[in-house]
């Protein structure tokens, strides 16, 4: 009989501290491994119902086109682009890092006319700039990242929303990192449109996408002259799938990822948005406290660091390529390198879902000594561990 030329994969058990993939639990897996049902079953369209109403409570919408974009988070990206932007279109997006830069990238491909309006990587923007540039552009939309993991800043969106909507702009935002670590809130902030990850704070395997869309956003796609170009993502053919009235074949939903995604949502509100804001806020301190008793720096202003994306500015002197890879090695610990022009000025360090845990704060804490150590920098002893230790203290953290 003819066997299989090649080993079965059976990859590492890793601590995810990068910026996503995050950590999954064996809940969450185990959901994935569930039988296998056909798309129209009754009990899959359950689960599509039950998954739409989880995703408003986390978006915090009563929007109803809300749903989980097959594809991951680029996926809902260029979703919400293509079925609100027609070629010629104006749309304004706001680059300060990678993923800015990507939006610009997918508004351009679509079509738009795309200005582009930067900060250099790591800072956010003022609402006195892009009241400047709606006005002088008038786009119509505009899209901005909430939570930049390719810097580690957290773009504060409220004020901004206010004027992006006084121009008569929509607005589009990324959250693909924030969305179930820090407060996000689609209705109170007026977010006409918004995509996010499965990879990252809802503690799920990267294949998903979940978007939604508010009924300004809705008219705007019903007004359009022109066919969306995408027909994969084209909403107003995915959205009769997704409708208990209409419900029509459109592609073969990736069954298992929604049983996951079902399973990391009902987590999510198990532990309640607040709570889970609070784990991260707390975990984000305790690692704040350890790397800075260790005598390393934030490379983002403490005003807009992002808590579950830590950007650590690497030593002078320290070789970035040797720790991280001395970290996956002898400790099994992913983290993240610089993107663009933190390019091995920084670590990522990515404390998400799952994986932001004191458990896993003090052993990377503790691990990276060992690889600054074996580099030949003059570490304090335990002084990350014990910084940490005394932050849950003060938490009154149970650790
Ligand atoms: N936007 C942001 C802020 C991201 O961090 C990422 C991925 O890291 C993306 C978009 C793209 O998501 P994906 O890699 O899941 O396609």
């Amino acid at each position: 009989m003819a066997t299989a030329p090649f080993p079965a994969f059976s990859p590492s058990q890793r601590i995810l501290l990068g910026p996503g993939p995050s950590g999954v639990s064996a809940k969450v897996l185990n959901a994935l491994a569930s039988p296998t049902v056909g798309h129209l079953d009754p009990e899959f369209l359950r689960l599509m119902d039950e998954t739409q109403q989880m995703l408003r409570l986390v978006f915090r919408t009563a929007n109803a086109l809300t749903i989980p974009v097959s594809g991951t988070g680029s996926a809902g990206m260029e979703a919400c682009v293509v079925n609100l932007i027609e070629p010629g279109d104006r749309m304004l997006v706001c680059v300060n890092g990678v993923f800015g830069g990507r939006m610009a990238d997918v508004a351009a491909r679509a079509g738009a006319e795309v200005r582009k309006l930067e900060r250099p990587f790591g800072e956010v923007f003022s609402p006195d700039e892009i009241a400047a540039a709606v006005s002088d552009f008038r786009p119509k939309v505009t899209g901005i990242v909430h939570a930049e993991t390719s810097t580690g800043a957290l773009q504060p969106i409220p004020e901004i929303s206010r004027i992006v909507h006084q121009a008569g702009s929509l607005l589009l935002m990324d959250c693909v990192t924030s969305l179930g670590g820090v407060p996000v809130e689609i209705d109170e902030w007026e977010v006409d449109a918004a995509y996010s990850g499965t990879q990252k704070c809802l503690s799920c395997p990267p294949g998903l996408s979940p978007v939604t869309f508010s009924e300004r956003s809705i008219k705007a796609m019903d007004a359009r002259k022109t066919k969306i170009a995408s027909w994969y993502l084209d909403m107003s053919m995915v959205k009769n799938y997704w409708s208990q009235q209409s419900r029509a074949y459109h592609h073969t939903a990736p069954i298992n990822m929604n049983y996951a995604l079902h399973a990391a949502l009902r987590d999510v509100l198990d532990e309640g948005l607040t709570a889970r804001h609070q784990r991260h806020w707390n975990n984000h301190l305790a690692l704040r406290a350890g790397v800075e008793a260790l005598g390393l720096q934030y490379a983002v202003a403490e005003s807009h660091r992002l808590p579950v994306l830590n950007a650590i500015s690497i030593p002078a002197g320290v070789d970035d390529k040797a720790v991280r890879g001395m970290l996956l090695k002898e400790f099994g610990i992913e983290i993240g390198a610089g993107l663009g022009p933190m390019a091995g000025k920084t670590w990522r360090v990515g404390l998400m879902g799952e994986s932001s845990s004191p458990r896993n704060v003090l052993l990377f804490l503790a691990a990276l000594e060992g690889c600054l150590a074996a580099q030949g920098g003059n570490v304090p002893a335990g002084a990350g561990t014990s910084a940490a230790n005394r932050t849950y203290r003060e938490l009154n953290t149970a650790v």
